[in-house]
């Protein structure tokens, strides 16, 4: 398929999961915006890749997202977006007593509310173009939870809800709205918590790895970044001209226990 003629804002753009789907956009055709919280070199590096991959200029959005509504001004500086994905997220884990409130506030700002606000901002324009594609970077716990994620369990659940609402007020005008729902993809984000795992209970790197994929992931695998990135071009395609308000799990049978 081609995406060319069409501009895709990815947040979180500059790593991981986001920079996998930036990329697979970028495969086929789309000029891309990209986001997130880069140096200058990490931001030329991925310029000068997603260029090579598009062969059309690329635009870097320095936006902070977790300061809210002030990044409605700055959407309004991209021109059109066609398709955007709400990728940009961060995780924190503690027990929910000891959860600290600033936390809190910052991961439901990245995680739910930046989606929000760049949906708010961006949906009139696709709307007036009768096309548009939302996808939403949720989790497998945008459907299930695990211990000492409150704020992350409850930004992805909140992410799946939005989702649906959007889906349910654009059904029938050429915009459709859905969440992808990953297991564990091996990204800086996991190897945190690979990391800390391993730290915590005084055993390998490899060990910890192994326990984090099997206690949660039936398939011992790992999704890889490319898959997701499929995923979203997939979501673009017209054979998903009428999927709209799904949370579609790539997790390995995680939510299927
Ligand atoms: P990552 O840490 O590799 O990348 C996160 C991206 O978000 C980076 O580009 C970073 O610069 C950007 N970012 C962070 N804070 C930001 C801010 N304030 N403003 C703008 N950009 C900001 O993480 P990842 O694993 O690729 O995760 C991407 C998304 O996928 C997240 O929403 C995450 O919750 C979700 N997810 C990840 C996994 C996984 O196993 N890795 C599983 C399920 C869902």
């Amino acid at each position: 398929m081609s995406l060319k003629g069409r501009t895709a804002l990815v947040t979180g753009s500059t790593s991981g999961i986001g920079l996998g789907i930036a990329r697979a956009l970028a495969d086929q055709g789309a000029r891309l915006v990209f986001n997130g919280l880069a140096s200058a070199e990490q931001e030329a590096e991925v310029r000068q890749d997603l260029e090579l991959r598009s062969g059309q200029p690329a635009l870097f959005w320095r936006a902070d997202l977790s300061k809210g509504a002030q990044v409605l001004p700055l959407l309004k500086e991209l021109g059109p977006v066609d398709i955007l994905v709400n990728n940009a997220g961060i995780q924190h884990t503690a027990p929910v007593e000891e959860f600290p409130p600033e936390r809190w506030e910052t991961v439901l700002a990245i995680n739910l509310s930046a989606a929000f606000y760049a949906i708010h901002g961006l949906l009139p324009g696709m709307n007036e173009r009768g096309w548009g594609r939302i996808i939403n970077l949720a989790s497998a716990h945008g459907l299930v939870a695990s211990i000492h994620k409150a704020a992350y369990v409850a930004a992805k659940h909140g992410l799946v809800g939005l989702t649906k609402v959007v889906a349910l007020e654009q059904a029938g005008k050429g915009v459709t709205c859905n969440a992808v729902c990953p297991g564990w993809v091996l990204t800086p984000l996991v190897q945190q918590q690979i990391d800390a795992r391993a730290a915590r209970e005084g055993i390998s790197v490899a060990q910890a790895q192994s326990d984090l994929l099997l206690e949660k992931q039936p398939s011992g695998q790992f999704t890889s970044v490319e898959q997701l990135g499929q995923w979203a071009v997939f979501l673009c395609s017209s054979a998903c001209d009428n999927v709209t308000g799904t949370s579609l799990p790539v997790d390995g049978g995680w939510t299927a226990r």
